[in-house]
C-alpha cells in the first residue's frame, strides 16, 4: 500500500471526479492520501472533503503564491490548522523563481506558519523553489530544533538534501524524479535514507513520465514510487512499506482502514469476495463510488478464502450469508463452494447474489454444483428484453441475456430458491420480467436503483 503525501483533491480538475480518482488510486495500490491546502478556502474545503472520504487527510498552509495579503486570512486559517483532523501545516515555504508574491511577503507569512507549526506540534509541508538557502536559514532561526516537516517535490542537489536531512526534515519527490533528464535527482533519491523517504503526486499538477503533459492524480504516484525503488533497488513492496510508516509518523495517521470482506446490512452478513465481473452494467457505480449503506466495498485485491473467514468470525447470529459485493461472486467459484460449505456446516442459510453468467463464464452448469451449499440464488436479469440487456446489463462476450435465462432454469431446477431481480428504472418493463422469471421457475423482485447490491427483506 502506498500513500500520496501531496494532492491537491479539492482543486479543480480532481474536486469534480474525486471518487473516481480515489477508486482508481486504489486500484493502483495508492490507498491514503494527504490532501493539501494551498490558502484558507482551500484549507476549509480540503477539511470539508476529507472527513466525507476514509484515509484522506486534509492539511492547513499558505503557499507562498498566496501569500500576499496572508494576514486577512490568518485567523481562519489558523483556526481550521488547530482542528485535531489537520495532519499538517502547509504548503508554505519560499518560491524566488515565480515569484508571484513579494520576497519579504513570502518570508513572512512562512515564518508564522514554522511558529503555527510548533506551537501545534504538527509537521510543515515546506514548498521550495530557487529558494533553498532562505528556506534553510528560516527553518534554522525560527525552528529552533523543533520544527519538523517535509520537504515536498524535492528538486536540490545532494548537498540541499544533506542540510535538510540534518534539519530532521524528511524528502518527498514527485513525478519530476521520473523525467529523463533528471539523472541527477535521481542519485539524490537513491540516496536519502529509508526512514526519511516519501513521494507524492503533486496532482492535479506533475504527472509523471508515462502521463507526463497529462492531468495528473494520486494513482499515478505509483509511477514515481516505482522509478525510485528501481533506482535504490528495492522491491516496491519494501519502499511501500518503508514510506508508509514514514509519511504515517510524520503525519501521525493510522494505518489504512482495510479493506471490507464482510459487512452486515439488516440481520444479514455479507461476503465481500472479488471486484470483477463479466458485465459493465449502465447503473454500476464500482468504478466511481462503490459504497453501499456506508460500507466502501472496495477491494484492491481478492481477499483468500481464510481472510474472509476472519471478517466473519460470528456467522451463525445472522439470518443468512449473502455472497454480494461489487463483483460476480460465481467468478470465484472455489472460494464461493468452500465457504459456502463452512457456513452451511454450522447451519447458516447462504445465498448468492448474481448476474446469471456463471454458466457461461465456466463453461458447465454451476448449478448443480452448489446443491446442498446454497440455499437461494437472486439474479440480477434487470430486462426481459434481450437487445436492452446487451445495452443496459453490457454483457462483456455477448450472447447473456439468453444464458441468464439458462442460468435461472438450472438454478430453479437445482437450487431451493430463485429471485429474479430487475432494477427499478422507468425504462424497464418490471412486470415482463415478472412474466419471464415466472415462466422459468423463479420469483421475481424489482428493487430500488439506488439499492444496489442491497436486497430488500422481503426478497427471501
Ligand atoms: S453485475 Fe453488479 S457489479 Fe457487475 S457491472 Fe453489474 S452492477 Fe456492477
Ligand atoms: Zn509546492
Amino acid at each position: 500500500m502506498l500513500i500520496d503525501t501531496l494532492c491537491h483533491l479539492s482543486t479543480t480538475g480532481l474536486v469534480e471526479r474525486v471518487d473516481e480518482v480515489l477508486v482508481r488510486s486504489r486500484a493502483y495500490g495508492v490507498t491514503a492520501w494527504i490532501n493539501v491546502a494551498t490558502d484558507a478556502a482551500s484549507a476549509r474545503a480540503a477539511a470539508a472533503q476529507s472527513r466525507a472520504l476514509p484515509n484522506v487527510y486534509p492539511t492547513a498552509g499558505i503557499h507562498p503564491h498566496s501569500s500576499l495579503g496572508w494576514r486577512d486570512s490568518w485567523d481562519d486559517l489558523a483556526r481550521v490548522a488547530g482542528d485535531a483532523a489537520c495532519v499538517a501545516i502547509g504548503e508554505t515555504g519560499l518560491d524566488h523563481f515565480r515569484a508571484l508574491s513579494p520576497p519579504d511577503v513570502q518570508r513572512e507569512c512562512f515564518i508564522e506558519q514554522i511558529r503555527l507549526a510548533i506551537a501545534l506540534d504538527k509537521p510543515l509541508i515546506v514548498h521550495c523553489r530557487d529558494a533553498f538557502g532562505d528556506i534553510l536559514r528560516l527553518l534554522k532561526t525560527e525552528g529552533k530544533g523543533r520544527a519538523r516537516g517535509v520537504l515536498h517535490c524535492m528538486t536540490g542537489t545532494e548537498a540541499d538534501a544533506e542540510e535538510l536531512l540534518d534539519l530532521g526534515f524528511l524528502l518527498s519527490f514527485s513525478g519530476i524524479v521520473t523525467y529523463p533528464p533528471n539523472e541527477r535527482l535521481r542519485e539524490v533519491a537513491a540516496k536519502v535514507p529509508a526512514n526519511r523517504l516519501l513521494f507524492e503526486t503533486d496532482a492535479p499538477y506533475l504527472a509523471p513520465q508515462p502521463r507526463r503533459g497529462k492531468p495528473n492524480e494520486p494513482a499515478f504516484a505509483r509511477f514515481t514510487a516505482i522509478e525510485i525503488a528501481r533506482r535504490r533497488g528495492v522491491d516496491l513492496t519494501v519502499l511501500a512499506e518503508e514510506t508508509s510508516r514514514n509519511a504515517r509518523a510524520l503525519f501521525r495517521i493510522p494505518a489504512p482502514q482495510p479493506e471490507i470482506h464482510a459487512y452486515v446490512i439488516g440481520n444479514a452478513l455479507y461476503l465481500n469476495l472479488n471486484q470483477d465481473c463479466p458485465t459493465d452494467c449502465t447503473f454500476c457505480p464500482r468504478d466511481t463510488a462503490p459504497r453501499v449503506q456506508g460500507h466502501d466495498l472496495t477491494l484492491t485485491r481478492e481477499p483468500a478464502v481464510e481472510e474472509v473467514l476472519h471478517a466473519a468470525p460470528d456467522p451463525k447470529r445472522f439470518d443468512e450469508i449473502v455472497f454480494c459485493g461489487f463483483g460476480e461472486p460465481t467468478l470465484r467459484l472455489d472460494a464461493l463452494k468452500t465457504l459456502a460449505a463452512h457456513f452451511k456446516r454450522l447451519g447458516c442459510r447462504v445465498r448468492v447474489n448474481t448476474i446469471g453468467l456463471g454458466d457461461q463464464v465456466h463453461d458447465r452448469e454451476i448449478c448443480p454444483e452448489l446443491t446442498g451449499l446454497v440455499d437461494a440464488v437472486s439474479v440480477s436479469l434487470n430486462t426481459a428484453d434481450p437487445h436492452q440487456h446487451a445495452k443496459m446489463v453490457r454483457p462483456r462476450r455477448g450472447g447473456g441475456h439468453e444464458a441468464v435465462l439458462a442460468f435461472i432454469r438450472s438454478a430453479a431446477r437445482h437450487l431451493p430458491q430463485v429471485v429474479v431481480s430487475a432494477v427499478d428504472l422507468p425504462a424497464v418493463d418490471a412486470e415482463a420480467v415478472r412474466r419471464v422469471a415466472e415462466s422459468c421457475g423463479a420469483k421475481f423482485l424489482g428493487r430500488p436503483y439506488n439499492e444496489l447490491g442491497v436486497r430488500r427483506a422481503d426478497e427471501t
